[in-house]
């Protein structure tokens, strides 16, 4: 078998042996970016060279970036532990062409690699284009020998990819590997596109135009290209499974917790072993990244993730802490790869151990308030907004947590009363506040991109946006 720490260097040794320039994930938190929460592909780094702000001493790079889809308005947090191909935390690996080379040998690469070095069988391959996008569909054809029903031409934003409102934009082809008619799902396209048959794995995003105000303006000179490939989803393609979570990386990490909290991972308590893997690779790659716990911005996204994990923690029965014991096991995963998660370990066991302390006092607290809440509640029943906010408020408990707790229970949170609960007190807190006047600018810019999105676009187009925090 080979290991997802064999792929990740296979990849980059593929596209450096092209030529490319390897460069190092860069840390989670964006360095020249304050408008995103957290690097969520792998072209963030390079934004500037895209743009031509910054240059390079070379043209054409590979990378494996360390990406965390789960802060904003749109996140994959709510996915984890649910459908077989989303984590928070995941590495995208790219290869990326600034002014270099272009469409041809993007898929040129791409396809050589899945199919020859990898030895994918080519019919379990299927790729879309954007609907305009000829000479992409073209190539598919003449490169790859793709029959025409394999090259499914997409209208939506899902194919086309734009930086923001100014800046590079233009179609993109992402190429979908079948699992099997065994698995639920249709293709790309299709009204039931969002199963897991079909596995999105890469994705070449063709930046060929400018644009200015959302209209295209002009071409570009130097088209480019950007791609990002989920390694986790390669892996378990590579390795024969069919889901991300029956990786070795998460195989090892779910057999750490199994051990630990002595329980297996099957029936209801697959998902609970399955976040808590997956959260362990956010809150620890976070942690060795610098962000603390905290109650607004970056830091009370990484507080969030962490006590929906010690929630299923909870439910797995553990009578003590347990995310930071399971530390050791990611480091022997991972450490190898990053290095900078070895030197924090102390950190990040110390900081996940205090949170865990801390917080299962008023974890088992809030928890019998929300049984006594629901107690009566038929399924399909929605929870007070009032009470979720006196969860959050009183109990400690993120919105999210108390919503990921009830879903199991086919029940909903009233979001607008928690929202407008939450709006009164913080005006009585406005109200009440004799402070210098400054604002916590930080802190009221991640609120406003909670509430609306942030205008400016970064990373991929997602279907449903994620490429958006
Ligand atoms: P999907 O449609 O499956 O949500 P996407 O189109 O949002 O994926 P991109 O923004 O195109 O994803 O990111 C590039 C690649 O990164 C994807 O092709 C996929 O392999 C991987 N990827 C994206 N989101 C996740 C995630 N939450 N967990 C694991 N891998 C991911
Ligand atoms: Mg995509
Ligand atoms: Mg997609
Ligand atoms: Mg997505």
């Amino acid at each position: 078998m080979t290991s997802t720490n064999d792929i990740r260097r296979s990849f980059l040794d593929y596209f450096e042996s092209a030529g490319h320039s390897r460069q190092p994930s860069a840390p989670l938190v964006p360095q020249n970016d304050p408008t995103l929460m957290f690097v969520n592909a792998g072209m963030v780094p390079f934004k500037n060279v895209f743009t031509g702000l910054e240059t390079r001493p070379y043209s054409t790079a590979v990378s494996s970036q360390k990406c965390v889809r789960a802060g904003g308005k749109h996140n994959d947090l709510d996915n984890v532990g649910y459908t077989a191909r989303h984590h928070t935390f995941f590495e995208m690996l790219g290869n990326f062409s600034f002014g270099d080379y272009f469409k041809d040998q993007a898929i040129t690469l791409a396809w050589e690699l899945l199919t020859g070095e990898w030895g994918l069988a080519k019919d379990r391959l299927t790729v879309t284009v954007y609907h305009t996008d000829d000479e992409a569909a073209s190539l598919w054809k003449r490169i790859a020998g793709l029959p025409e029903e394999r090259i499914i031409r997409i209208a939506t934003k899902d194919n086309f990819w734009a930086m923001g409102p100014d800046g590079p934009s233009g179609p993109c082809s992402e190429i979908f590997f079948d699992h099997g008619d065994h698995i639920p799902g249709g293709p790309p396209g299709s009204p039931d596109e969002d199963g897991d048959r079909f596995v999105e794995i890469w994705n070449l995003v063709f930046m060929q135009h400018l644009q200015e105000n959302d209209v295209i303006v002009s071409d570009l000179p130097k088209p480019s290209i950007d791609t990002g490939m989920g390694l986790e989803r390669v892996a378990a393609v590579l390795q024969g499974v069919h889901d991300n979570y029956d990786t070795d990386t998460f195989k090892a990490l779910i057999h750490a917790s199994e051990e630990l909290t002595r329980t297996r991972a099957e029936g209801e308590q697959k998902a609970s072993h399955r976040v808590i893997a997956d959260h362990l690779r956010s809150c620890s790659f976070l942690i060795a990244d610098g962000v603390l716990p905290a109650n607004e911005g970056r830091g009370y996204v990484l507080r969030r993730i962490m006590r929906r994990a010690m929630r299923h923690a909870h439910l797995l029965g553990a009578a003590e802490p347990l995310m930071h014991r399971l530390v050791p096991a990611l480091a022997a995963e991972m450490g190898a790869a990053y290095p900078d998660l070895i030197r924090a370990q102390p950190l990040i066991e110390a900081t996940l151990r205090q949170e865990e302390t801390r917080f299962r006092q008023t974890l088992s607290n809030g928890l019998r308030l929300l049984d006594e809440a629901t107690a009566t509640m038929g399924e399909g029943g929605t929870l007070p907004g009032e009470t979720a906010f006196k969860l959050y408020d009183t109990f400690g408990f993120p919105y999210d947590l108390t919503e990921d707790a009830l879903r199991a229970q086919g029940l909903g949170v009233d979001r607008a009363g928690f929202d407008a609960a939450m709006a009164e007190q913080k005006a009585r807190a406005r109200a009440a506040w004799k402070g210098s006047g400054q604002a916590a600018s930080e802190e009221v810019w991640f609120d406003l991109v909670e509430e609306h999105g942030a205008t400016e676009f970064t990373g991929y187009a997602g279907h449903d946006g994620e490429g958006v925090v």
